[in-house]
């Protein structure tokens, strides 16, 4: 496995915001997606998940809000593990923004929306406005309160889906492909964005410029298991791992 120097390590004495260790994780029908997989994520690391097809990416960060449990090992955020009883307070930590933004969008309106994790968080009204007008500002979509989600453009939707999660101040956003479908316009957008949001961020996708833009750490995972882990251009500058991973250069 391709990985950082001791010396290069991320500070080691900060609570790690990620931290999994020994994690397995079998499908009911006993397909093992995961073999063991350890990770630590820092406060504020900006994170690409790159691998082929059924490397089994969307199956670790269902593990990060706790749509999945492991079969053995643990994940802990902010040093809370990830079981059942911890639910409410783990998906309060960690925004999950699915590829499909109608996963995510499902009210007549953006606001509605927006407010439907704050509202759930038991915040008032007041607090709830604010929450949504910050969120909606983040991803450049003010004063698109009242507009109907299903009316707006693929990029906008997406943008509204990231916002469904911002609202409720996660420390760690994970984000499944965000760039796929977007057009030229729409991507650039979404990497000024990325790149201006403050939470940590593990982000899965196919688009190698993406990558190399906006995130100084890359994990590559295959077949279940992390093969590199490493500084970005580093790990995009070694076009045999590449290679081996069916990744191409950007
Ligand atoms: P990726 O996101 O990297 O494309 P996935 O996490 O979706 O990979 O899948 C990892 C592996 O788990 C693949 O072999 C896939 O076929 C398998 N898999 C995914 N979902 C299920 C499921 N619900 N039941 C059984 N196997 C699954």
């Amino acid at each position: 496995m391709t990985s950082l120097a001791p010396s290069q390590q991320p500070e080691a004495t900060t609570l790690p915001l990620v931290h999994i260790e020994g994690l397995v994780f079998r499908y009911p029908n006993g397909h093992q997606a995961l073999h063991g997989l350890d990770l630590r994520i820092q406060p504020g690391e900006k994170v690409a998940l790159i691998g082929p097809n059924g490397a089994g990416k969307s199956t670790l960060m269902l593990h990060l809000n706790g749509i999945h449990l492991p079969t053995e090992g643990r994940v802990v955020i902010d040093g809370l593990p990830v079981t059942r009883e911890n639910l409410g307070r783990i998906r309060s930590l960690v925004g999950l923004v699915f590829q499909d933004p109608d996963d995510q969008l499902f009210s007549p309106t953006v606001y509605d929306d927006v407010a439907f994790g704050p509202i759930h968080m038991g915040l008032t009204k007041e607090e709830v406005d604010q929450r949504v007008a910050r969120a909606l500002h983040a991803v450049g979509l003010a004063g698109f309160e009242q507009r109907q989600p299903f009316h707006l453009s693929i990029g906008q939707r997406k943008r509204a889906a990231l916002a469904t999660v911002l609202s409720m101040s996660p420390r760690l956003l994970v984000l499944d492909e965000p760039s796929a479908g977007l057009d030229p316009r729409g991507r650039r957008e979404l990497i000024g964005l990325l790149r201006t949001l403050e939470q940590s961020l593990l982000v899965s996708t196919h688009d190698m410029r993406l990558v190399a833009e906006v995130f100084p750490r890359t994990i590559i995972l295959d077949e279940g298991r992390i093969v590199a882990d490493g500084p970005t251009p580093q790990l995009l500058a070694d076009p045999a791992l590449l290679e081996a991973h069916g990744l191409e250069m950007p």
